[in-house]
């Protein structure tokens, strides 16, 4: 739990936050902004500033980040659609949350 942290306060239900997905490791939230209509973003109960500090110990978390967007994926409908899954990283790469969190965004018409 870092002080000023916006998505530690939510994972520690310090801010009231609709969760559509959680277990040990990570909460599931819908982007307050949404880029697409379905926007949901995969984050870590842990924190972790970035990509950038992340350590050979994470590789499971990371992995089962990419398990928790799959189910969530089929959850909302777009898996056979399809959707992207991405991380902004740092300033320069669009990250304005300093928590590690994996966007996955789908749901446009075809
Ligand atoms: P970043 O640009 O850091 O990769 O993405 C942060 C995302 O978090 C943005 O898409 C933004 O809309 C979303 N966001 C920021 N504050 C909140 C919040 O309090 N609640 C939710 N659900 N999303 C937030
Ligand atoms: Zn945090």
């Amino acid at each position: 739990m870092v002080n000023d942290c916006i998505f530690c306060k939510i994972a520690a239900r310090e801010i009231p936050s609709n969760f559509l997905y959680e277990d040990d490791d990570f909460i599931v939230i819908k982007d307050i902004n949404p880029h697409a209509p379905v926007h949901l973003l995969i984050i870590p109960k842990r924190h972790i500033r970035s990509i950038n500090d992340l350590q050979e110990q994470d590789k499971e978390l990371v992995g089962s980040m990419f398990i928790v967007a799959k189910k969530m994926a089929k959850e909302q409908g777009v898996n056979e659609s399809g959707y992207k899954v991405g991380f902004n990283v740092e300033k320069g790469g669009g990250q304005e949350i300093f928590h590690l969190h994996l966007h996955l965004l789908g749901g446009w018409k075809k």
